[in-house]
Protein backbone atom coordinates (compact mmCIF):
# COMPACT_ATOMS: atom_id res chain seq x y z
CA UNK A 1 0.00 0.00 0.00
CA UNK A 2 1.14 3.57 -1.00
CA UNK A 3 1.52 5.69 2.12
CA UNK A 4 1.08 9.73 0.65
CA UNK A 5 3.32 11.89 2.95
CA UNK A 6 3.50 15.46 2.66
CA UNK A 7 6.96 16.94 1.47
CA UNK A 8 8.25 18.28 4.72
CA UNK A 9 7.90 14.68 6.43
CA UNK A 10 9.99 13.28 3.49
CA UNK A 11 12.67 16.20 4.42
CA UNK A 12 12.27 15.64 8.00
CA UNK A 13 12.73 11.93 6.97
CA UNK A 14 15.45 12.86 4.76
CA UNK A 15 17.52 14.69 7.81
CA UNK A 16 17.10 12.21 9.70
CA UNK A 17 18.59 9.39 7.51
CA UNK A 18 22.15 12.38 7.15
CA UNK A 19 22.05 12.25 11.52
CA UNK A 20 25.24 10.11 12.12
CA UNK A 21 23.13 8.97 15.57
CA UNK A 22 20.23 7.19 13.04
CA UNK A 23 22.00 4.19 11.44
CA UNK A 24 21.18 3.75 7.51
CA UNK A 25 19.85 0.19 6.65
CA UNK A 26 22.43 -1.54 7.25
CA UNK A 27 26.14 -2.92 6.17
CA UNK A 28 25.47 -5.90 4.17
CA UNK A 29 22.42 -7.37 3.16
CA UNK A 30 21.39 -9.23 5.82
CA UNK A 31 18.71 -12.22 5.82
CA UNK A 32 15.01 -11.92 5.54
CA UNK A 33 13.38 -13.40 8.95
CA UNK A 34 11.40 -16.90 8.89
CA UNK A 35 10.65 -18.25 11.86
CA UNK A 36 11.32 -22.68 12.28
CA UNK A 37 7.30 -22.73 11.34
CA UNK A 38 8.06 -21.10 7.67
CA UNK A 39 6.23 -17.67 9.07
CA UNK A 40 7.78 -14.84 7.83
CA UNK A 41 8.37 -12.22 10.37
CA UNK A 42 7.33 -8.71 8.91
CA UNK A 43 5.68 -6.85 11.14
CA UNK A 44 7.13 -5.17 14.71
CA UNK A 45 5.22 -3.74 17.19
CA UNK A 46 7.33 -1.34 19.72
CA UNK A 47 6.46 -0.22 23.09
CA UNK A 48 7.70 2.73 23.24
CA UNK A 49 7.48 3.47 26.86
CA UNK A 50 5.67 0.93 29.85
CA UNK A 51 3.90 4.32 31.44
CA UNK A 52 0.39 5.75 30.50
CA UNK A 53 -1.82 8.28 31.75
CA UNK A 54 -4.31 5.61 32.75
CA UNK A 55 -4.96 2.93 34.80
CA UNK A 56 -7.30 0.72 33.10
CA UNK A 57 -8.61 -2.54 35.33
CA UNK A 58 -7.52 -5.47 32.93
CA UNK A 59 -3.81 -3.59 31.74
CA UNK A 60 -2.38 -2.38 35.00
CA UNK A 61 -2.90 -2.43 38.86
CA UNK A 62 -3.97 0.82 40.49
CA UNK A 63 -0.18 1.29 41.99
CA UNK A 64 1.86 0.22 39.19
CA UNK A 65 5.83 0.30 39.16
CA UNK A 66 7.13 2.11 35.72
CA UNK A 67 10.53 1.63 34.89
CA UNK A 68 13.38 3.67 35.55
CA UNK A 69 14.02 6.16 33.02
CA UNK A 70 17.54 5.43 32.79
CA UNK A 71 16.96 2.13 31.75
CA UNK A 72 14.76 3.01 28.25
CA UNK A 73 16.27 2.84 25.11
CA UNK A 74 17.00 6.32 23.75
CA UNK A 75 14.49 7.80 21.03
CA UNK A 76 17.55 7.45 18.68
CA UNK A 77 18.59 3.71 19.82
CA UNK A 78 14.49 2.59 19.36
CA UNK A 79 15.14 4.24 15.65
CA UNK A 80 18.15 2.18 15.20
CA UNK A 81 16.30 -0.73 15.95
CA UNK A 82 13.07 -0.30 14.04
CA UNK A 83 15.61 0.41 11.17
CA UNK A 84 17.27 -2.77 11.48
CA UNK A 85 13.87 -4.87 11.46
CA UNK A 86 13.04 -2.96 8.61
CA UNK A 87 16.82 -3.67 6.46
CA UNK A 88 15.30 -7.36 7.29
CA UNK A 89 12.43 -7.26 5.90
CA UNK A 90 9.19 -5.66 8.46
CA UNK A 91 7.05 -3.83 6.25
CA UNK A 92 4.75 -2.83 9.02
CA UNK A 93 5.94 -0.70 12.52
CA UNK A 94 3.53 -0.33 15.31
CA UNK A 95 3.71 1.85 17.91
CA UNK A 96 2.12 1.66 20.96
CA UNK A 97 2.98 1.11 24.82
CA UNK A 98 2.31 1.90 28.23
CA UNK A 99 0.21 5.50 26.18
CA UNK A 100 3.22 5.90 23.35
CA UNK A 101 1.98 9.59 22.80
CA UNK A 102 2.89 9.74 26.26
CA UNK A 103 6.49 9.14 25.91
CA UNK A 104 8.43 12.62 25.40
CA UNK A 105 9.41 13.54 22.26
CA UNK A 106 7.71 10.93 20.27
CA UNK A 107 6.83 13.00 17.25
CA UNK A 108 10.88 12.71 16.78
CA UNK A 109 10.84 8.99 16.55
CA UNK A 110 7.47 9.31 14.23
CA UNK A 111 9.43 11.94 11.84
CA UNK A 112 12.10 9.91 11.76
CA UNK A 113 10.74 6.34 11.03
CA UNK A 114 9.13 8.23 8.23
CA UNK A 115 11.56 8.24 6.04
CA UNK A 116 11.27 4.46 5.66
CA UNK A 117 7.86 5.02 4.19
CA UNK A 118 9.04 7.91 2.19
CA UNK A 119 11.87 5.15 0.57
CA UNK A 120 9.02 2.84 0.03
CA UNK A 121 11.21 0.12 2.25
CA UNK A 122 7.96 0.34 5.04
CA UNK A 123 4.38 -0.52 3.93
CA UNK A 124 2.86 1.26 7.22
CA UNK A 125 3.88 3.14 10.35
CA UNK A 126 1.03 2.69 12.60
CA UNK A 127 -0.19 2.90 16.27
CA UNK A 128 -2.44 1.94 19.29
CA UNK A 129 -3.19 4.61 20.99
CA UNK A 130 -5.86 5.23 24.13
CA UNK A 131 -6.44 8.65 22.25
CA UNK A 132 -6.14 10.48 24.68
CA UNK A 133 -3.21 12.86 23.31
CA UNK A 134 -4.91 13.01 19.53
CA UNK A 135 -5.83 16.34 19.99
CA UNK A 136 -2.85 17.44 19.99
CA UNK A 137 -1.19 15.00 17.81
CA UNK A 138 -3.50 13.80 15.05
CA UNK A 139 -2.56 16.32 12.23
CA UNK A 140 0.81 15.86 12.72
CA UNK A 141 0.46 11.98 12.54
CA UNK A 142 -0.96 12.42 9.06
CA UNK A 143 1.80 15.01 7.58
CA UNK A 144 3.94 12.23 8.83
CA UNK A 145 2.56 9.62 6.47
CA UNK A 146 0.53 7.44 9.53
CA UNK A 147 -2.89 6.62 7.54
CA UNK A 148 -4.55 4.05 10.23
CA UNK A 149 -4.58 4.05 13.91
CA UNK A 150 -6.65 1.79 16.38
CA UNK A 151 -7.56 3.97 19.40
CA UNK A 152 -8.99 1.58 22.67
CA UNK A 153 -12.40 2.22 23.37
CA UNK A 154 -14.13 -0.31 25.74
CA UNK A 155 -17.49 1.74 26.54
CA UNK A 156 -19.50 5.14 25.82
CA UNK A 157 -20.50 5.74 29.12
CA UNK A 158 -18.31 8.43 30.76
CA UNK A 159 -19.09 6.27 34.58
CA UNK A 160 -18.44 3.12 33.13
CA UNK A 161 -15.18 4.77 31.51
CA UNK A 162 -13.81 6.12 34.08
CA UNK A 163 -14.45 3.00 35.51
CA UNK A 164 -12.48 0.97 33.88
CA UNK A 165 -9.90 3.60 33.13
CA UNK A 166 -9.49 4.61 36.08
CA UNK A 167 -8.13 7.71 35.47
CA UNK A 168 -9.34 8.64 31.77
CA UNK A 169 -11.62 11.37 31.02
CA UNK A 170 -14.10 10.11 27.74
CA UNK A 171 -14.71 13.39 26.70
CA UNK A 172 -11.21 14.29 26.02
CA UNK A 173 -11.06 10.29 23.82
CA UNK A 174 -13.95 11.25 21.82
CA UNK A 175 -12.21 14.74 20.97
CA UNK A 176 -9.24 12.68 20.28
CA UNK A 177 -11.37 10.29 17.79
CA UNK A 178 -12.67 13.46 16.46
CA UNK A 179 -9.31 15.00 15.58
CA UNK A 180 -7.89 12.08 14.29
CA UNK A 181 -11.07 11.59 11.66
CA UNK A 182 -10.44 15.45 10.63
CA UNK A 183 -6.93 14.75 9.96
CA UNK A 184 -8.05 12.54 7.56
CA UNK A 185 -6.89 9.21 9.53
CA UNK A 186 -8.78 5.87 9.03
CA UNK A 187 -9.71 5.20 12.85
CA UNK A 188 -10.59 1.80 14.23
CA UNK A 189 -11.36 0.73 17.60
CA UNK A 190 -10.55 -1.74 19.61
CA UNK A 191 -12.94 -2.64 22.90
CA UNK A 192 -11.93 -5.49 25.08
CA UNK A 193 -14.95 -7.52 26.65
CA UNK A 194 -15.43 -7.22 29.96
CA UNK A 195 -18.12 -9.85 31.82
CA UNK A 196 -20.80 -7.63 33.29
CA UNK A 197 -19.25 -4.33 32.07
CA UNK A 198 -20.13 -3.59 28.67
CA UNK A 199 -21.08 -6.88 27.99
CA UNK A 200 -24.53 -5.33 27.09
CA UNK A 201 -23.33 -2.18 25.68
CA UNK A 202 -21.77 -4.17 22.58
CA UNK A 203 -24.66 -3.90 20.53
CA UNK A 204 -24.43 -0.04 20.70
CA UNK A 205 -20.68 0.18 20.13
CA UNK A 206 -20.55 -1.74 17.38
CA UNK A 207 -23.92 0.43 16.02
CA UNK A 208 -21.80 3.76 16.83
CA UNK A 209 -18.46 2.79 15.14
CA UNK A 210 -20.05 1.64 12.08
CA UNK A 211 -22.07 4.86 12.14
CA UNK A 212 -19.15 7.02 11.90
CA UNK A 213 -17.47 4.75 9.29
CA UNK A 214 -14.91 2.70 12.01
CA UNK A 215 -13.86 -0.91 12.25
CA UNK A 216 -14.69 -2.60 15.48
CA UNK A 217 -12.86 -4.99 16.97
CA UNK A 218 -13.67 -7.08 20.39
CA UNK A 219 -11.18 -8.52 22.42
CA UNK A 220 -11.03 -11.61 24.95
CA UNK A 221 -9.44 -10.22 27.90
CA UNK A 222 -5.55 -11.86 28.33
CA UNK A 223 -4.21 -13.08 31.42
CA UNK A 224 -1.04 -11.08 31.73
CA UNK A 225 0.38 -9.35 35.01
CA UNK A 226 -1.11 -8.98 37.97
CA UNK A 227 -3.48 -6.27 38.12
CA UNK A 228 -5.27 -6.50 41.86
CA UNK A 229 -8.41 -8.63 40.29
CA UNK A 230 -9.52 -12.09 39.10
CA UNK A 231 -9.11 -12.79 35.56
CA UNK A 232 -12.31 -14.81 36.02
CA UNK A 233 -14.71 -11.73 37.28
CA UNK A 234 -13.66 -9.96 33.84
CA UNK A 235 -13.85 -13.00 31.12
CA UNK A 236 -16.33 -13.24 29.07
CA UNK A 237 -15.56 -15.65 25.88
CA UNK A 238 -16.28 -14.13 22.82
CA UNK A 239 -17.79 -16.75 21.28
CA UNK A 240 -20.49 -15.94 23.26
CA UNK A 241 -20.65 -12.46 22.56
CA UNK A 242 -21.01 -13.51 18.42
CA UNK A 243 -23.81 -16.04 19.10
CA UNK A 244 -25.77 -13.21 21.19
CA UNK A 245 -24.90 -10.45 18.31
CA UNK A 246 -26.07 -12.88 15.84
CA UNK A 247 -29.83 -12.93 16.95
CA UNK A 248 -29.85 -9.52 16.56
CA UNK A 249 -27.90 -8.95 13.64
CA UNK A 250 -26.83 -10.33 10.18
CA UNK A 251 -22.87 -10.92 10.51
CA UNK A 252 -21.55 -12.34 6.95
CA UNK A 253 -17.87 -13.84 7.18
CA UNK A 254 -15.38 -12.34 5.25
CA UNK A 255 -11.78 -12.94 4.17
CA UNK A 256 -10.39 -9.38 5.33
CA UNK A 257 -7.47 -9.37 7.03
CA UNK A 258 -5.01 -6.72 8.23
CA UNK A 259 -2.41 -9.22 8.67
CA UNK A 260 -3.66 -9.67 12.36
CA UNK A 261 -5.11 -12.33 14.70
CA UNK A 262 -8.83 -10.74 14.01
CA UNK A 263 -11.66 -12.60 12.10
CA UNK A 264 -13.84 -10.74 10.91
CA UNK A 265 -17.58 -10.17 9.58
CA UNK A 266 -19.28 -7.32 7.89
CA UNK A 267 -22.85 -6.52 10.02
CA UNK A 268 -25.16 -6.44 7.00
CA UNK A 269 -27.65 -4.00 9.38
CA UNK A 270 -24.63 -1.18 9.79
CA UNK A 271 -22.50 -2.32 6.80
CA UNK A 272 -19.42 -2.51 9.12
CA UNK A 273 -16.59 -4.33 9.71
CA UNK A 274 -16.44 -6.38 13.13
CA UNK A 275 -13.37 -7.79 13.97
CA UNK A 276 -12.88 -10.64 17.28
CA UNK A 277 -9.57 -11.09 19.00
CA UNK A 278 -9.94 -14.95 20.28
CA UNK A 279 -6.48 -15.54 22.35
CA UNK A 280 -8.38 -17.92 24.73
CA UNK A 281 -11.26 -19.20 22.76
CA UNK A 282 -9.57 -19.84 19.07
CA UNK A 283 -6.18 -20.50 18.90
CA UNK A 284 -4.57 -17.46 16.28
CA UNK A 285 -1.21 -18.33 15.95
CA UNK A 286 -0.50 -20.46 12.79
CA UNK A 287 -0.47 -17.17 11.08
CA UNK A 288 1.49 -15.11 13.44
CA UNK A 289 3.92 -12.77 11.42
CA UNK A 290 4.41 -10.48 14.30
CA UNK A 291 6.97 -9.84 17.13
CA UNK A 292 7.38 -6.93 19.77
CA UNK A 293 9.92 -4.73 20.87
CA UNK A 294 10.10 -3.65 24.56
CA UNK A 295 10.96 0.33 25.31
CA UNK A 296 14.60 -1.13 27.17
CA UNK A 297 15.37 -3.53 24.11
CA UNK A 298 13.95 -6.46 24.85
CA UNK A 299 12.49 -9.00 22.23
CA UNK A 300 9.60 -10.83 22.67
CA UNK A 301 8.68 -13.35 19.99
CA UNK A 302 5.28 -14.44 21.36
CA UNK A 303 2.99 -12.45 23.70
CA UNK A 304 2.19 -15.64 25.56
CA UNK A 305 5.23 -16.85 26.20
CA UNK A 306 8.46 -15.80 28.65
CA UNK A 307 11.11 -16.51 26.33
CA UNK A 308 13.17 -13.13 25.02
CA UNK A 309 15.89 -11.72 23.51
CA UNK A 310 18.45 -8.96 24.63
CA UNK A 311 18.76 -6.12 22.08
CA UNK A 312 19.81 -3.73 23.80
CA UNK A 313 23.18 -5.07 24.39
CA UNK A 314 24.76 -6.26 20.66
CA UNK A 315 22.97 -2.68 19.96
CA UNK A 316 25.32 -0.65 22.21
CA UNK A 317 28.12 -2.97 21.74
CA UNK A 318 29.03 -1.76 18.12
CA UNK A 319 27.92 1.14 15.88
CA UNK A 320 27.72 -1.67 12.86
CA UNK A 321 24.71 -3.15 13.16
CA UNK A 322 26.27 -6.95 12.08
CA UNK A 323 25.91 -7.89 15.96
CA UNK A 324 22.21 -6.59 15.96
CA UNK A 325 21.17 -8.66 13.10
CA UNK A 326 22.97 -11.75 14.55
CA UNK A 327 20.46 -11.27 18.03
CA UNK A 328 17.43 -10.92 15.58
CA UNK A 329 18.28 -13.55 13.70
CA UNK A 330 19.00 -16.15 16.95
CA UNK A 331 15.61 -14.69 18.64
CA UNK A 332 13.27 -15.47 15.40
CA UNK A 333 14.86 -19.07 15.04
CA UNK A 334 13.19 -19.04 18.79
CA UNK A 335 10.07 -18.40 17.65
CA UNK A 336 7.61 -20.71 19.75
CA UNK A 337 4.41 -22.27 17.80
CA UNK A 338 2.21 -20.75 20.02
CA UNK A 339 0.77 -19.53 23.33
CA UNK A 340 -1.44 -21.87 25.70
CA UNK A 341 -3.63 -19.28 27.70
CA UNK A 342 -5.99 -20.82 29.66
CA UNK A 343 -9.05 -18.87 32.00
CA UNK A 344 -11.10 -20.81 34.12
CA UNK A 345 -11.42 -22.07 37.99
CA UNK A 346 -8.31 -23.56 38.24
CA UNK A 347 -6.26 -20.49 36.89
CA UNK A 348 -7.17 -17.63 37.60
CA UNK A 349 -3.87 -16.61 38.37
CA UNK A 350 -1.88 -14.27 35.34
CA UNK A 351 -0.18 -16.56 32.63
CA UNK A 352 2.72 -14.61 32.91
CA UNK A 353 4.13 -11.94 35.46
CA UNK A 354 4.29 -9.12 32.58
CA UNK A 355 2.22 -6.46 32.27
CA UNK A 356 0.31 -5.63 28.61
CA UNK A 357 2.02 -2.56 28.90
CA UNK A 358 5.34 -3.85 28.39
CA UNK A 359 4.84 -5.40 25.33
CA UNK A 360 2.05 -2.86 24.12
CA UNK A 361 -0.60 -5.87 23.27
N1 LIG B 1 -2.33 2.56 25.62
C1 LIG B 1 -2.66 2.14 24.31
C2 LIG B 1 -4.10 1.66 24.23
O1 LIG B 1 -4.71 1.43 25.26
O2 LIG B 1 -4.57 1.50 23.11
C3 LIG B 1 -1.74 1.09 23.74
C4 LIG B 1 -1.29 -0.01 24.64
S1 LIG B 1 -2.56 -1.10 25.22
C5 LIG B 1 -1.61 -2.22 26.22
C6 LIG B 1 -2.92 -2.00 23.75
C7 LIG B 1 -4.22 -2.79 23.75
O3 LIG B 1 -4.12 -3.84 24.69
C8 LIG B 1 -5.45 -1.98 24.14
O4 LIG B 1 -6.43 -2.14 23.13
C9 LIG B 1 -5.91 -2.61 25.42
O5 LIG B 1 -7.31 -2.58 25.53
C10 LIG B 1 -5.39 -4.01 25.29
N2 LIG B 1 -5.18 -4.71 26.55
C11 LIG B 1 -4.51 -4.29 27.64
N3 LIG B 1 -4.49 -5.26 28.60
C12 LIG B 1 -5.17 -6.31 28.09
C13 LIG B 1 -5.51 -7.62 28.56
N4 LIG B 1 -5.11 -8.05 29.76
N5 LIG B 1 -6.22 -8.43 27.75
C14 LIG B 1 -6.61 -8.02 26.51
N6 LIG B 1 -6.33 -6.82 26.00
C15 LIG B 1 -5.62 -5.95 26.77
FE1 LIG C 1 -2.86 2.48 29.41
FE2 LIG C 1 -3.56 1.25 27.19
FE3 LIG C 1 -3.01 -0.18 29.41
FE4 LIG C 1 -5.21 1.31 29.33
S1 LIG C 1 -4.76 -0.46 28.02
S2 LIG C 1 -3.71 1.24 31.02
S3 LIG C 1 -4.61 3.01 28.10
S4 LIG C 1 -1.58 1.02 28.27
Amino acid sequence: MEATINSSAIDLGRQNLERKDVAPLGNRPPRALIDPFARAITYLRVSVTDRCDFRCVYCMSENMAFLPKADLLSLEELDRLCTAFVAKGVKKLRLTGGEPLVRRGIMTLVSSLSRHLASGALNELTLTTNGSQLPKYAAELKGYGVERINVSLDTLDAGKFRAITRWGELDKVLAGIDAAQAAGLHVKINAVALKGVNEDEIPSLVEWAHGRGMDLTLIEVMPLGDVGEGRLEQYLPLSMVRARLAEQYTLDEIDYRTGGPARYVTVKETGGRLGFITPLTHNFCESCNRVRLTCTGTLYMCLGQEDAADLRTPLRASEANDLVYAAIDEAISRKPKGHDFVIDRRHTRPALDRHMSVTGG
